[in-house]
């Protein structure tokens, strides 16, 4: 007769088996990540990062033993590339200042390497390679086949005149050029880097190679710029952070949002929830933050921060109702629904996690990269708050970076609201493919572990197929 019940002895192996692998799963995890950290000394932003990814990605790991006879993690942990090279310019009085320069290309699996350049005095590698080891994943999300990349300087244009920038900028790609191309490493902009240092960038490069392609996106629109890409990362954010809310069974209609930062992305994020019916009550720059309860003036902030690249407590001269707190943290003491933290990584602590939803927030969906620190990230999870992860909810950015490319290629420009609905159903592909990978590997609801994984499974596969390489 056929056995239909295990015997307590087959029991017994079972779980013996079971335990084994498991204690295995996590012992392998474990030890990818001692060795990163050996390996990469003085870089806790690479190792916080990694360390979630190996997490996330474990119940795949566990179902495809493959990943681990070939390596697939050891591979991806290590960038393919990284060159750090001397940066020196004159500034406006005749003196040399040296700066350092850095891009990890740090996978090609699926694309060109690509990933935006950040100026600020806090650049360092590790920052760098965070940044790239993140943007593997996130690429992989928009769908386009673009691998990840990342570059920067601790160079801070804050403060500095246009000529000192040019001349930081074109020394900067004096070195870089030799290293990117339109089929190789496409860079963008970042913390630092918009509009005016692109161009700077643009310039060199084409001065360089007489070459005129797009191996920059976040272009000018009369010299191969798409429209919408400035508006793409704050944009997409709220169309991801939307499904969430969907999902919930409400929508943007009077919620009360915070909004990190007042950049590029924080911008971009406020327009468009302010459009939806969300009223964005604070957002702040690295010196303080500002709460207006009739909603934040928006043309203001971009007055004061587009144009004049002034400070945020500005904000109060011109609204004097409002007010102005010197120091960021407190902005996330704020009372609100929604929380859109779209300034800088590790903003958000664990005490600032509980502040928020000790204060109501329902939602958090990361514009930033990597802006909640892992207990804030337990904070929000513990308490059943849905929570977007930067690497699916920030990827409207790079998309429209892709389609950037797109056009130029096919020499073509696409209208604003062309390129706006191929971002919407982006983002709306990227929201339904962490929804799945989640539910397909016994996680419903935790888009942190979706985005991680359904990222992971296509830049492996793509790396399986490559062979060892
Ligand atoms: P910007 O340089 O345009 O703006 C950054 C903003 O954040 C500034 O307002 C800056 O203030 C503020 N800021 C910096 N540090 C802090 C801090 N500790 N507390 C509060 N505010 C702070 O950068 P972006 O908007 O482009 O980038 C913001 C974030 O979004 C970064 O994490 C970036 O990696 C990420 N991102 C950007 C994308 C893009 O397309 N630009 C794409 C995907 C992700 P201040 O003016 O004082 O410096």
């Amino acid at each position: 007769m056929p056995k239909t019940v295990f015997e307590p002895k087959d029991d017994l192996l079972f779980i013996t088996l079971f335990l084994r692998k498991v204690i295995f799963m996590s012992q392998y995890s474990d030890d990818v990540l001692a060795k990163v950290i050996a390996r990469n000394p003085g870089e806790p932003e690479f190792h916080q990062a990694v360390k979630e990814v190996l997490m996330c990605v474990a119940p795949v790991l566990d179902k495809r033993p493959e990943l681990i006879k070939e390596k697939i993690v050891e591979r991806l942990v290590e960038p393919e590339r990284q060159v750090i090279f001397r940066v020196p310019w004159v500034d406006d009085k005749g003196e040399v200042q040296i700066n350092r320069g850095f891009r990890v290309q740090f996978n090609s699996a699926i694309g060109p390497y690509k990933g935006g350049i950040r100026l600020h005095p806090s650049v360092y590698l590790g920052i760098i390679k965070f940044l790239g080891f993140e943007q593997i994943f996130k690429n992989a999300l928009t769908t386009t086949p673009i691998g990840g990349g990342k570059g920067g300087s601790d160079f801070d244009p804050k403060g500095k005149s246009d000529r000192e920038v040019m001349s930081f900028c074109q020394s900067f790609m004096t070195e870089l050029f030799r290293h990117i191309g339109p089929d190789t490493d496409v860079p963008a902009g970042d913390i630092g880097t918009g509009a005016r240092e692109i161009g700077y960038m643009f310039g060199q490069y084409k001065r360089l190679t007489n070459t005129f392609t797009g191996v920059l996106t976040g272009k000018g629109l009369q010299w191969g710029g798409s429209l919408a890409r400035k508006e793409a990362t704050g944009f997409g954010l709220v169309y991801y952070a939307t499904r969430m809310l969907q999902d919930a069974g409400t929508d943007w209609n009077g919620k009360r949002v915070i909004v990190s930062g007042s950049g590029n992305v924080a911008i971009y994020a406020n327009q468009k929830a302010t459009s939806l019916g969300g009223k964005v009550v604070a957002m702040s720059d690295s010196n303080g933050y500002i709460v207006d309860e009739n909603g934040i003036d928006l043309d203001a902030i971009k007055e004061i921060k587009e144009v004049r690249r002034g400070r945020i407590k500005e904000y109060v001269d011109v609204h004097p109702e409002a007010s102005y707190v010197e120091g960021c943290k407190g902005i996330w003491t704020v009372p609100a629904d929604v929380a859109l933290p779209c300034a800088t990584q590790n903003e958000i602590d664990e005490e600032s996690a509980k502040a928020l939803v000790a204060n109501g927030a329902k939602f958090v969906a990361e514009g930033a990269n990597m802006p909640s620190t892992p207990e804030a990230i337990s904070t929000f999870l513990d308490a059943g708050i849905p929570f977007g992860p930067a690497k699916a909810a920030n990827a409207g950015g790079v998309a429209t970076s892709a389609l950037e490319m797109s056009q130029n290629s096919m020499r073509l420009h696409w209208s604003f609201d062309e390129v706006d609905s191929k971002l919407h159903g982006i983002m709306n592909s990227i929201y339904d493919q962490c929804t799945a990978a989640a539910e397909a590997y016994g996680q419903k609801g935790n888009l942190m572990a979706g985005a991680n994984i359904a990222g992971f499974v296509k830049v492996a596969d793509s790396m399986l197929a490559h062979g060892v390489v």
